[in-house]
């Protein structure tokens, strides 16, 4: 592999100063929440976890004003599904508390809200078993007996045919199986192919099965890492798991309705103040939402209805200077490098190793000490293929190397 090192300094690419002075960044290991805050370099970053990822009007509109108010008036759509409120001052935290719990954001308390990390299709019906298993899943977490569980330990509820969340972080996924739900851990070939009346209660089984069997440690874990070290129970050997579908179109017309993409996910408080107004709206893991019942979208430059928009081939986190940790900047050069990708190619741009937009393997640039890393298949965590580079240097690595195969 030939590196490139390109020293000037491209005008979208400017060196930030950063808080941060190592390479590898503080791995936390838990998700803000609103309860739970989390501090960054604009303030506090408030996680608002809809139930059944779902937004009235009236919260909708609720939240925009209250972004408008006490935080950041460009609200950020996460890719559990969440929508987060950045840049709120300490001071002005508690009103905004005091708002989420008027609207019916917020959990009755930090803990029950960490454990409540279910990722929902954004296509999930009424008839479709999800709403039960929901609220049912989030009964048995706020329970008294309730597991104690890593902060990024979460349930994916994909019960639609073809799945659409397999590309989504979880660690016990629920699938429609024939009549049934199958209930297995991520990265397993097999699960428990149960009624929908137990499919909740499995879940748990296995969630319980992942604390006793060593799953968490310091406080962290993930399903897939147990699974190299320990077998499952024999209940979740016997239904082979189908093979994953192709990836879903992230925007475009449903049968739930209109999903529009938002670039990064960032989602102006006046947008979600007009959308609120036509529609109940869904978040959906592709940083995206669903306009229930419409099928055609507002013509708002932000909204992005077009599948083939370049806007969709990049994902980028906050970067510099907006989270303390990050070494550089990541969403102009994001911007910069989105038309360059051929069709059906990723790229995403992370502002340290951390790599909190995306864990997939893809084309991946991470801010540096110096310049940006370049791995060409791989996630921020990877070994780099180039090092050193600015934004003409990946720009001209792109064109060199001529990559061929389909990134995921
Ligand atoms: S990946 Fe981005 S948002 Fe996450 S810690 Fe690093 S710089 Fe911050």
């Amino acid at each position: 592999m030939r590196y490139l090192r390109v020293t000037d300094a491209h005008p979208l690419v400017q060196s930030h100063p950063s808080p941060s002075t190592a390479s590898e960044p503080r791995i936390q290991g838990w998700c803000p929440g609103a309860l739970r805050p989390m501090p960054s370099g604009d303030g506090l970053v408030v996680r608002v976890r809809p139930t059944l990822g779902r937004l009235t009007p009236l919260q909708a509109q609720g939240l925009a004003g209250l972004a408008q108010q006490y935080a950041s008036p460009m609200l950020e759509l996460t890719s559990r599904a969440n929508l987060q409120l950045r840049g709120v001052c300490p001071d002005s935290y508690p009103a905004l508390i005091n708002g989420l719990r008027t609207l019916g954001l917020l959990d009755e308390r930090a803990d029950i809200e960490g454990r409540r990390n279910l990722l929902l299709s954004p296509f999930w019906t009424d008839s479709d078993g999800t709403p039960a298993i929901c609220e049912a899943l989030t009964l048995a977490l706020a329970a008294p007996d309730a597991p104690t569980l890593p902060g990024k330990f979460g349930f994916a509820l994909d019960l639609g045919a073809p799945p659409v969340l397999r590309a989504g972080s979880a660690d016990i996924r629920l699938e429609r199986y024939g009549g049934q739900v199958l209930v297995f851990a991520d990265g397993a070939p097999t699960g428990a192919c149960v009624p929908l009346e137990q499919a909740a209660q499995t879940a748990m089984e296995l969630a319980r099965w992942f604390v006793a069997s060593g799953g968490v440690v310091n406080g962290r874990g993930r399903m897939a890492r147990l699974l190299q070290r320990q077998a499952l129970p024999t209940r979740f050997t016997a239904t082979p798991v189908p093979p994953a579908p192709a990836a879903v179109q992230p925007v475009g017309d449903s049968a739930t309705g209109m999903v529009v993409g938002l670039e990064f996910g960032q989602l102006p408080a006046d947008t979600l103040y007009q959308l609120a107004s036509l529609a109940p709206l869904r978040l959906t893991p592709w940083r995206g939402l669903v306009m229930e019942g419409l099928h055609t979208a507002p013509a708002l430059p932000e909204l992005i209805t077009n599948p083939h928009d370049a806007r969709l081939r990049v994902m980028a986190c906050t970067g510099a200077p907006g989270c303390t940790q990050a070494l550089g900047p990541t969403r102009a050069l994001a911007r910069f490098l989105a038309p360059l990708l051929p069709a059906g190619r990723t790229a995403h741009v992370s502002g340290c190793s951390k790599g909190c937009a995306h864990h997939g393997n893809t084309l991946t640039v991470v801010a540096a000490d110096a310049g940006y890393h370049l791995i060409d298949h791989g996630t921020a965590q990877s070994a780099p293929d180039a090092t050193g580079l600015d934004a003409q240097g990946i720009a001209a690595y792109l064109e060199q190397q001529r990559l061929h195969a389909p990134y995921v």
